[in-house]
């Protein structure tokens, strides 16, 4: 007999295009319906309980459901849910403008919003074109970008990505950027040496480039650069969108080396995962290149209708807030050592691992080269939920990113399935191999 949730799954099948999912493998699985959630867990339609271990994807920082976060929200949707900020301002904007820069790397001074990571890094490309072309320096029309770096998937960002299998196609479509290799700071200062005068910015995520499967810098590369970029006169814009707010053990990554970029993009975390909201935020030098009389038209012409929106707003100011009362940060750093021992325990182990590669709360296991057609990664994802816990491959890399309030039971449980499931589909290829 048919179920409520044969029925759910056909609809769904009717009508979605799921991101980022080849749709005739979609169809052919069971979907999971997820419709609550609290804490670390999230409850499926069917009654199934899973443990969140990728933050719903990378964003939720606090848990699920948090009295404050939730309190912040419905205390706003009483005055107004959406107002613009063309033309018109909101205390929320204000209030959670003040707040982040009194947490982002010091220097920072004008916050711009908009509504997602991809978005944020747009603003940040076009402030860096234009603000160049204002100081009378239009030559500068390209960007410095990193091997298997990701910014998004609006058009502006993929030029600036550099992952061939989201991007390559489309290069027809893009602009022109110079690609330095990650971690290499010669390559980076002869970039910088031969074109540093054509170079409006360089383009990165700090410390670890999450989507490429969780690649992490060598120490010091994020400072180089920054040096680099002042050596050659070149701005330094930082991705913070999956590094922000605690993910990798200090509240930015740009504070681990001390880096304050010209722009820096947040989105994710930043309402602790719970509403759509992005922000560029950038230091008084690159604002006051925009300031002039409305007819030397050095406005800068862009904005979304929901960009900052107050709903998310007041998620953002909660969410801050969050981190202060309960000393989030504090609490993280025994569960950085744990999750370290867990990984040797129950993952480095493993003949089908070839490497473990981590930044704070970003973990990427890299399975040792399987065919393609395997999709071991995905297959690991189809077994950790049989056990109750969701991750998300990138290929064939598992990436673990529970929320920065997980419990030491619920990480030591988030590894050890993760670790038994990477075990169990790797199994009869390993087996057959010996
Ligand atoms: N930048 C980085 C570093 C990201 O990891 C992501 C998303 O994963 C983005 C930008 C894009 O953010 P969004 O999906 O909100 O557009």
């Amino acid at each position: 007999m048919e179920t409520e949730l044969d029925q759910l799954a056909a609809r769904d099948r009717e009508v979605l295009w799921h991101p980022f999912t080849q749709q005739q493998g979609w169809e052919d699985e069971a979907p999971i319906f997820i419709e609550r959630a609290q804490g670390t867990t999230l409850w499926a339609t069917d009654g199934t309980a899973y443990l969140d271990g990728t933050s719903s994807l990378w964003c939720n920082v606090h848990g699920h459901g948090h009295p404050a976060i939730d309190q912040a929200v419905r205390d706003q949707l009483d005055r107004v849910a959406h107002t613009t900020m063309l033309g018109l301002s909101h205390p929320p904007a204000v209030e959670l403008a003040e707040r982040l820069l009194a947490v982002a790397p010091p220097g920072l001074s004008r916050v711009f919003y908009s509504d997602n990571g991809s978005t944020a890094a747009e603003i940040a490309l076009k402030m860096a074109f234009q603000w160049w072309a204002h100081r009378g320096e239009p030559q500068r029309t390209s960007f410095v970008c990193m091997e298997m770096g990701y910014h998004g998937d609006t058009v502006g960002a993929v030029s600036v990505g550099g992952i061939d299998l989201f991007h390559q196609l489309y290069a027809p479509l893009l602009f022109a950027t110079h690609q330095a290799k990650p971690g290499d700071v010669a390559h980076m200062r002869a970039l910088l040496s031969e074109r540093g005068d054509t170079i409006a910015a360089v383009i990165m995520e700090p410390l670890v480039q999450g989507a490429a499967g969780i690649l992490t810098h060598p120490p010091g590369y994020l400072r180089a650069v920054r040096e680099l970029c002042d050596e050659f006169g070149v701005l330094l814009i930082c991705d913070e969108v999956a590094t922000g707010f605690g993910r990798t053990g200090t509240m930015f990554a740009c504070e681990q080396e001390g880096v304050t970029p010209d722009l820096l993009t947040v989105a994710k975390g930043l309402t602790g995962g719970y509403l759509p909201l992005a922000a560029t935020l950038t230091t008084e030098r690159i604002y006051e290149g925009f300031l002039g009389e409305f007819h030397e038209f050095k406005t800068f012409f862009h904005g979304h209708t929901y960009t900052g929106n107050p709903l998310a707003c007041a998620a953002a100011i909660a969410t801050l807030g969050v981190f202060e009362r309960e000393g989030t940060l504090r609490a993280l750093q025994p569960k950085l050592a744990q999750l370290g021992d867990l990984l040797a325990e129950h993952v480095e182990p493993l003949d089908a691992v070839a490497e473990v590669r981590r930044c704070g709360f970003m973990v990427g296991i890299e399975l040792a080269g399987f065919p393609l057609t395997d999709r071991m990664g995905h297959q690991v994802t189809l077994a950790a939920r049989r056990r109750g816990v969701i991750v998300r491959p990138l290929g064939d890399v598992v990436v673990l990113m529970p929320p920065l309030s997980i419990t030491a039971e619920e990480l030591e449980r988030l590894v050890r399935v993760s670790g038994e499931a990477i075990a169990e589909v790797t199994a009869p290829t390993l087996a057959l191999a010996a």
